[in-house]
């Protein structure tokens, strides 16, 4: 037995359960979700897709890949579905080529306004083999704007504009989004990895019928595995994303992963994951605004999806990396963030990204949403310990029932 693996497995497990789980791209996978992970398909190689693989004994793989891209296509109204992605930075690696060449433009959001690395970003692969060039919120309402966007689409004439982000609280207008890239000809890629659950909840307008291609992850508040999805109702780019992947990016597909994919789909397809979302949302306004009261101030006024960002530097001078010190000292688990415009550096930051997603698994309610709100008061502005109220208090909510750990 490696006692230092499991000891650390254990050590995990009494972490998630004692701490308020606020990072806004993590969440809480179902029991069976966690089984089918955790399954024997972990030992088998399955090269290729249903019906058209590189070994033999596939007949068990198929079964689960094409119920995970069925399920996939239902969940979000879609055509194709490629569900071997490892991640959703692979996701976002084979869509990019296959919609367009080495060198050519890709406009995409911000880092400091909310966008992600592989959207053009030069320390990723999307800045270093494409041109990657950005639109910002803006400054007064910390929102997109789609003026602001029209006119550098119009000046950079970028082959690929990708709509999505990591760090936005509004809803994001994927009509306008098509509208300017017909203007100047791009493709359209929606990568919905923050809000793919709730658009599967009919929480947030669906990327459908405007993007070309919808990138995701799966473990976000789709509430799955680690892992990507791709989506499109194109043929033929259906074909490219598929040998984009694999032989493109990958080698053999994590078979246990799709499983857990297509049992989280499963589950997104009940009426019980409507509710989920609907109360992740709730989750989140009720949020925003305790803390709201207490003098933080939140970027973009407010928020319409599952996070919530905070500019902790506004009024209390402190910045990103100390509230995540300070809050994780006191079991209240947050990452520092950059908000728009940040004047500190990207390791520090102003602000902090709050999510609700983990915690209304978790089955937190308006409520006990006040309650976080006053923990973090407590902690970053009165410096109290809350630590043992917190444990206290998540003893009523566990994670899990009971689970092999
Ligand atoms: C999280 C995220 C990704 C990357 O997902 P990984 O699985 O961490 O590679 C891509 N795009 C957006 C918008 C994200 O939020």
């Amino acid at each position: 037995m490696d006692k230092l693996i499991f000891k650390a497995i254990n050590d995990e497990y009494q972490r998630q359960q004692n701490h308020l789980e606020l990072i806004a791209s993590e969440n809480f996978v179902s029991k069976e979700v966690l089984k089918a992970g955790g399954s024997i398909f972990t030992n088998k190689y399955a090269e290729g897709y249903p019906g058209k693989r590189y070994y033999g004994g596939c007949e068990f793989a198929d079964v689960v890949e094409d119920l995970a891209r069925e399920r996939a296509k239902q969940l979000f109204n879609a055509k194709f579905a490629n569900v071997q992605a490892h991640s959703g930075s692979q996701a976002n690696m084979a869509a990019i080529r296959s919609l367009i060449n080495h060198g050519e433009k890709i406009l995409g959001m911000k880092l400091d306004s909310g966008g992600h690395l592989t959207h053009g970003y030069r320390l990723s692969f999307s800045g270093q083999d494409y041109q990657g060039v950005t639109y910002s919120v803006n400054k007064k309402t910390e929102e997109i704007d789609y003026e602001e966007v029209k006119k550098v689409a119009l000046k950079e004439k970028p082959q690929l504009i990708i709509a999505g982000a990591s760090a936005y609280a509004k809803i994001i207008d994927f009509k306008k989004f098509r509208e300017i890239a017909d203007l100047v000809g791009a493709y359209l890629l929606v990568d919905m990895a923050h809000i793919a659950g709730l658009i599967a909840g009919g929480m947030h307008p669906s990327p459908f019928p405007y993007a070309d291609v919808v990138t995701s992850t799966t473990h976000k508040t789709l509430r799955g595995p680690r892992g990507g999805l791709i989506l499109t109702n194109d043929e033929e780019l259906a074909k490219k994303i598929d040998r984009n992947v694999f032989p493109g990016i990958q080698g053999g597909p994590l078979m246990h992963i799709i499983a857990a994919k297509a049992v989280s789909f499963y589950e997104a397809l009940k009426p019980e994951f409507k509710e989920y979302q609907k109360q992740v949302v709730l989750n989140a306004k009720a949020l925003a605004k305790a803390l709201s009261d207490y003098g933080f101030r939140i970027v973009s006024g407010g928020t319409d999806n599952h996070l919530v960002l905070v500019d902790v530097y506004d009024n209390f001078k402190i910045t990103g990396k100390e509230a995540e010190e300070l809050l994780g000292e006191m079991n209240i688990t947050i990452n520092k963030n950059t908000i728009p415009f940040d004047q500190q550096k990207p390791f520090i930051t102003s602000g902090m990204r709050l999510g609700t997603p983990a915690m209304t698994t978790r089955g937190f309610k308006e409520e006990e949403m006040k309650w976080v709100a006053k923990m973090i008061y407590e902690a970053l502005i009165l410096k109290q310990n809350v630590k043992q109220e917190i444990i206290n208090k998540l003893k009523a909510y566990p994670i899990y029932e009971e689970v092999e750990k």
